[in-house]
């Protein structure tokens, strides 16, 4: 059984086993979340931008993820709380504007990610509330829509235990409390 848990937090000093990042396409780490684990990851963001592009061409073969692709890297100076690996994944732009097409890259981009922790071994994995920031997405479509990718995963997971849904703001955690 897979349980699904909101939580308030920092995800770049969360202990899970992987933390995923709302990253962008080109794996840019240029703001948000990306810059924050980045930073924390390898102490200069652009280095982990360098191995996170490297990466990316090792494990995609090209120069961009789209929605439901992932990228691994190590975690780098966040072993220290526990966090093993990395998985980037991207989400749509939603810019305020909220549809059926949004919501299915989002679903990719989260089965994405729990799917890599899978085959990664990891029982434990936490997300930032991806497209919910920068990328102007509904959080309370977020929250749901995370809620409804999680169910969906449960048929298929076999090692993972828990997902996290961290949110960084006290506002945004009340908010996604409510969220049914
Ligand atoms: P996106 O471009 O996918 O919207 P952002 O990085 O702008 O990504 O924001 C995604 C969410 O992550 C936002 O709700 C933002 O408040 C949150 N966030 C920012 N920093 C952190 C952090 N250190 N830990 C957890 N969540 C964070």
């Amino acid at each position: 059984m897979v349980e699904f848990e909101i939580v308030k937090g920092d995800i770049t000093r969360f202990p899970a086993e992987a933390i995923v990042n709302a990253a962008n396409r080109y794996l840019e780490h240029g703001g948000g979340v990306a810059y924050a684990i980045a930073k924390a990851a390898a102490g200069d963001p652009r280095e982990y931008i360098r191995i996170s592009k490297e990466a990316m061409r090792e494990q995609i073969g090209r120069g961009y993820i789209e929605h439901g692709e992932v990228v691994v890297t190590p975690a780098m100076r966040l072993e220290k709380h526990g966090i093993r690996y990395v998985i980037h994944t991207v989400g749509p732009y939603c810019g305020g504007i909220w549809d059926g097409d949004k919501k299915e890259k989002l679903r990719k981009a989260i089965l994405g990610a729990l799917r890599k922790a899978e085959e990664l071994g990891v029982k434990t994995i936490a997300f930032p509330a991806v497209s919910a920031g920068i990328y102007g997405c509904p959080l309370e479509e977020v929250v749901k829509t995370f809620k409804e990718a999680v169910e969906e995963f449960r048929k298929e997971a076999r090692g993972v235990e828990r997902v996290y849904l961290v949110l960084y703001s006290e506002g945004d955690y009340e908010r996604a409390l409510r969220v049914v």
